[in-house]
């Protein structure tokens, strides 16, 4: 259990007006969580201040080897009043799984999900209350060694920063445009894909750069040795009905292993659908399309939790699925998901805090 000394902000900002559109991580709450690490010394000094600029040494890892994590996860008004976490425990398991794959130390999963909750505690003012906004939560940790050599850091910080938001893509749950990439690929199977690191986002902006000047919201990533297997999305899993099956791609080791997508592959097991997690061929997405069986496409994420997809772009070949529309199961998940994110739905699998 964390001792976290907390000082409150002396000028509090004020609050986005109720008709902001809240554009994705743009303004930030009042306090922000900050507890360091030196070797031979631990994780130490847990405290909740008021949210403020940095200072760090031009020469800290971070900067130069990008050796640092995050997670991503949000906070929400319930509808009995209290304020729900969704699997909190999970983000705190892969933010331990993404530092060891990149040395970062381990931080205990009951004090990660403690500095959580006594943050958005203090800030819950800050959740807003329309549909489909939310409290996004940002955790992460960064190397912050002054020092040029390349060598797992001795010191770090991790840091807590709360942003109030609307959904995630203008289009809210309308659905989404994938550019299938087929020039660059964004990791491979050894590196770090299912790592959390900046380094997969980094791999990742030109291709999203050229989807969006072409019109399309995210980018499909293909494997990095065959160049065919479908990957995931940005900022997503993704997930096919196909002929009544729900199809998505297994954890190989180069996707980020998706709290979004465990959730959503519980629930359609549960909900009686036949859920194949395995290594899916572009081709075979391209037959399914092509013979009518391809039904519904969707990605899964944290930001805007089911995301229907309208068309898929695959060179010359653009694929039109449910007619641009939002197919059933979809809309079905996304309205489940939601409810237990909100309290609307009963929570019977133990997932919120
Ligand atoms: N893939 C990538 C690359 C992501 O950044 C995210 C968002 N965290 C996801 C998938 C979806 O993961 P989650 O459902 O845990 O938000």
């Amino acid at each position: 259990m964390l001792d976290i000394k907390v000082t409150k902000t002396e000028t509090p900002k004020a609050k986005p007006a109720k008709d902001d559109p809240l554009l994705f991580g743009t303004i930030f709450t009042d306090h922000m969580f900050i507890m360091d690490y030196a070797e031979g010394k631990g994780w130490y000094d847990p405290r909740i201040v008021p949210y403020g600029d940095i200072t760090l040494p031009p020469a800290a890892t971070i900067f130069h080897y990008g050796q640092g994590v995050f997670e991503g996860l949000k906070a929400y008004n319930a509808v009995d009043g209290g304020v729900n976490l969704f699997r909190p425990d999970m983000n705190a398991k892969r933010s331990n799984r993404s530092s060891d794959r990149l040395c970062i130390p381990e931080i205990p999963e009951e004090d990660f999900v403690q500095a959580i909750e006594e943050l958005v505690e203090l800030d819950k003012d800050w959740i807003p209350n329309e549909p489909d906004h939310s409290l996004y939560i940002r955790p992460f940790i960064i190397g912050t060694d002054p020092f040029l050599g390349l060598r797992t850091s001795a010191y770090y910080k991790f840091i807590i920063i709360l942003s109030p938001v609307g959904p995630y893509y203008p289009e809210g749950l309308d659905p989404v445009g994938i550019w299938i990439e087929d020039d660059y690929v964004r990791a491979v199977r050894g590196g770090i894909g299912e790592a959390k690191t900046g380094g997969n986002y980094a791999a990742s902006i030109l291709s999203q750069v050229k989807a969006h000047d072409e019109g399309y919201s995210q980018v499909l990533w293909l494997d990095g040795v065959y160049r065919k297997y479908i990957e995931e999305v940005g900022a997503m899993n993704i997930f096919f009905k196909i002929d009544g099956k729900v199809v998505t791609p297994m954890l190989n080791g180069s996707i980020l292993p998706g709290i979004t997508r465990d959730s959503v592959i519980q629930i359609c097991k549960e909900w009686g659908y036949d859920v194949i997690e395995k290594r899916i061929d572009i081709a075979e997405i391209e037959e399914a399309w092509k013979n009518g069986t391809l039904e519904e496409v969707w990605g899964t994420g944290t930001a805007a939790v089911i995301s229907p997809v309208g068309k898929l772009r695959m060179g010359d070949e653009i694929m039109q699925v449910q007619d641009g529309g939002i197919g059933e199961l979809s809309q079905r998940l996304y309205d489940e998901v939601t409810g237990i994110q909100l309290g609307k739905v009963k929570d019977t699998r133990g997932w919120i805090v």
